[in-house]
C-alpha cells in the first residue's frame, strides 16, 4: 500500500438510514468549517486568543492521533514515514486543507525528524476571513495539532508542528520536528495543550459572569436577578433596556408614585405591572385603566366611585378604582389626555389621599401606588394650559422613559421570537433577509406594531419560513426606501457618496474607527487613507 492509494471513501462507512457516519468504529460528524470557527470565536473571546492557542491545537492532536492509530490498523505500509505521508493524505481528504509534503528527513537512528509542506485551502483561513476576525497572526492551530498528533503516533515520539507563515500569498507554511528538537518554548506549548488547567479558568470565568451579573441588577430584597425576565416581561439584551429594569427595580420597594413616558406601543403598562410584580404589593391588585377610552363622566366615577343615584344610570353604589385596587397599583394609561376637571379630583385626591365618590360626603382613604404613563409630551401640555403643573410634579416623582423599539435595535430580534414562538410554535423562523429588515425599520408602532406583524407573517408563512413577501408592505417598502432617500435628494458623485456613507457610519460607530472598517467591510487603514482625504478635501 502507498500513501497515494490511499483514499478516505475506502474507510468511510455511510449508514444513514441509521444516522451513523463511521471511520474505523469512530463516529463521524459532518458540519460545517465556519460553526468550528465560530465556536472558537466565543472560547477566544473569553479566554484570550494567547490561552486558547493549546487547546485548539490538542482538539487537532487528538484527531490526527486517532487517524494515525486508525490508519496503522487498516493498512501495512511500507516504513513509518509512508505511514505519516498518509497522514497528509487524510488531513487534505478530511477537507481540514490542501497539504503539499515537500520535505521528509527521519535519521536512519530515528533521532532526528524534520519535513514541511505547505497548506492550502485551509479552513481555518477560511473561517478567518469569513467571520472577519481580527488580526491574530497565524490562525491554523487545528491543521499543526492535526500533524503533530499523526506524526507523534507513528514516530512513536512526540512531534510538535508549528506554523511558519499563515495564508501568505494563498498558502501556509509548515514544519515539523521532533518536541525536544524546537527547544524551551516548543516544549512548553506542547505541555500546555496536555496539561491545559481548564478548571481554574472556568473557576475565574465563573467568578467574573456572576460579577457582571451582578452589575447589571442591583438586587433588592432577596431577588435573583433571574426576576427580571419574569414571564411579563418580554426578552431584552439592549443597555437601554436593562437601565429601564434597573429603576423599575429600585422604585418597586418605595411607595413613589412613578410616571412611565414613552411612545406607543413601547410597552408601558409591560413596565408598570412589572413594577407591581416585583414590589411587596405584588399580592395585591393591579388595575389598569386606560383614560382615553372612557367618556368624561364615566372615567371620573371610573376612578372615584360614585353613590347611587348620583346621576342618570347610576343605580347601585360603585366603589372607583382608587379604592378597589386597595394595597396594589393603579395604572392611569395616557394621563395626558384627561380633562381638566378630572385632573383637579385626582390631585386633590392624590394630595389628600383620600377621596369622595360622586355624589358622595363621605370620604375613603386611598392606599394604592400610583403609576401613570403617557406618550404626549407633559411640559409642552402643561405650557399650552391643557395639564396641571401641580399634578405633574405629583405624578412625576420617578420618572421611567421607555426608549423607542429603534432605539434598542438589538432587541428586535429576540422579541419577533418571542411572538414568532408564541404565535406560530411550530415556524421554521426568519429568512436572513426578514431578520435583516426586522432590525432596521423604524419600527413608529413599536412593539406593538412589531407583534402584528410576527402574527400576520406566520400567518401568511403557513409552515415554511418566514420570507420577505411575508411581511406587511410598509416594511419592506421602507427597506428599499431608505437606501435610497437621501441620496436621490441631490445625486451625488459616487466619491461624494463615498464620503457621506463613510463620515455617517464613523458617526453612527461613535468615531470608533475599528469599529466603522469592521461595519464598512474595509481596512483600518484604508479607512484611515480615506478619512485623511476627506478631511483634506
Ligand atoms: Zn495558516
Amino acid at each position: 500500500m502507498k500513501p497515494s492509494d490511499f483514499s478516505i471513501i475506502d474507510v468511510l462507512d455511510f449508514q444513514p438510514d441509521r444516522g451513523l457516519v463511521e471511520l474505523e468504529n469512530r463516529r463521524v460528524l459532518i458540519f460545517d468549517g465556519n460553526i468550528l470557527m465560530e465556536l472558537r470565536r466565543m472560547i477566544v473571546e473569553n479566554l484570550g486568543w494567547k490561552e486558547c492557542q493549546p487547546v485548539i491545537f490538542h482538539y487537532g492532536y487528538e484527531v490526527g492521533n486517532m487517524d494515525a492509530k486508525s490508519l496503522g490498523q487498516m493498512y501495512n505500509w511500507e516504513n513509518k514515514e509512508e505511514w505519516f505521508q498518509a497522514g497528509t493524505i487524510m488531513q487534505t481528504q478530511r477537507g481540514f486543507c490542501k497539504t503539499i509534503l515537500s520535505y521528509l528527513a527521519f535519521s536512519p537512528d530515528e533521532r532526528h525528524l524534520m519535513f514541511r509542506g505547505r497548506w492550502f485551502n485551509s479552513y481555518e483561513v477560511d473561517s478567518h476571513k469569513h467571520l472577519k476576525l481580527t488580526d491574530t497572526g497565524p490562525v491554523c492551530y487545528v491543521l499543526c495539532g492535526y500533524l503533530s498528533g499523526y506524526a507523534s503516533y507513528c514516530f512513536d515520539r512526540e512531534v510538535l508542528v508549528q506554523e511558519q507563515e499563515c495564508f501568505h500569498r494563498q498558502h501556509c507554511s509548515f514544519e515539523g520536528r521532533f518536541v525536544e528538537e524546537w527547544g524551551e518554548p516548543g516544549i512548553k506549548f506542547m505541555e500546555a495543550s496536555k496539561d491545559y488547567d481548564l478548571q481554574h479558568k472556568y473557576a475565574q470565568l465563573n467568578k467574573q459572569m456572576a460579577a457582571r451579573r451582578s452589575q447589571k441588577v442591583p438586587k433588592n430584597k432577596d431577588e435573583q436577578t433571574e426576576d427580571i425576565t419574569t414571564p411579563k416581561m418580554l426578552p431584552f439584551r439592549s443597555k437601554n433596556m436593562s437601565r429601564v429594569l434597573e429603576m423599575a427595580h429600585q422604585v418597586a420597594n418605595t411607595v413613589a408614585n412613578v410616571l412611565i413616558t414613552g411612545e406607543t406601543g413601547v410597552g408601558k403598562e409591560v413596565i408598570a405591572n412589572f413594577i407591581h410584580s416585583v414590589s411587596p404589593k405584588t399580592t395585591s391588585k393591579f388595575l389598569p385603566i386606560n383614560c382615553t377610552a372612557l367618556p368624561l363622566t364615566l372615567l371620573e366615577s371610573e376612578l372615584f366611585g360614585h353613590v347611587k343615584g348620583s346621576f342618570t344610570g347610576a343605580d347601585r353604589n360603585k366603589r372607583g378604582l382608587l379604592i378597589e385596587a386597595g394595597n396594589g397599583t393603579i395604572f392611569l394609561d395616557e394621563i395626558g389626555d384627561i380633562a381638566l376637571s378630572i385632573q383637579a379630583k385626582l390631585l386633590r385626591a392624590l394630595q389628600e389621599k383620600k377621596v369622595r365618590p360622586v355624589g358622595g360626603n363621605t370620604e375613603l382613604p386611598i392606599m394604592a401606588r400610583i403609576i401613570a404613563s403617557t406618550n404626549r409630551n407633559l411640559e409642552e401640555l402643561m405650557r399650552e394650559g391643557k395639564f396641571r403643573a401641580d399634578l405633574y410634579y405629583r405624578l412625576n416623582v420617578f420618572p421611567i422613559h421607555v426608549p423607542a423599539l429603534r432605539e434598542r435595535r438589538d432587541d428586535i430580534l429576540p422579541i419577533a421570537r418571542h411572538f414568532l414562538s408564541k404565535y406560530a410554535p411550530a415556524s421554521l423562523g426568519f429568512s436572513p433577509q426578514v431578520a435583516h429588515i426586522l432590525e432596521n425599520y423604524e419600527w413608529p408602532g413599536n412593539v406593538r406594531e412589531l407583534a402584528n406583524a410576527v402574527e400576520r407573517a406566520s400567518i401568511l408563512a403557513g409552515k415554511q419560513k418566514i420570507q420577505l413577501d411575508h411581511l406587511p408592505p410598509a416594511l419592506t417598502v421602507s427597506d428599499q426606501a431608505c437606501v435610497f432617500n437621501h441620496v436621490t435628494d441631490d445625486w451625488p458623485s459616487l466619491e461624494e457618496l463615498d464620503q457621506k456613507y463613510i463620515l455617517s457610519v464613523l458617526d453612527h460607530c461613535e468615531g470608533k474607527k475599528m469599529k466603522a472598517a469592521e461595519l464598512l467591510g474595509i481596512g483600518a487603514n484604508t479607512l484611515w487613507r480615506k478619512l485623511k482625504k476627506y478631511q483634506t478635501d
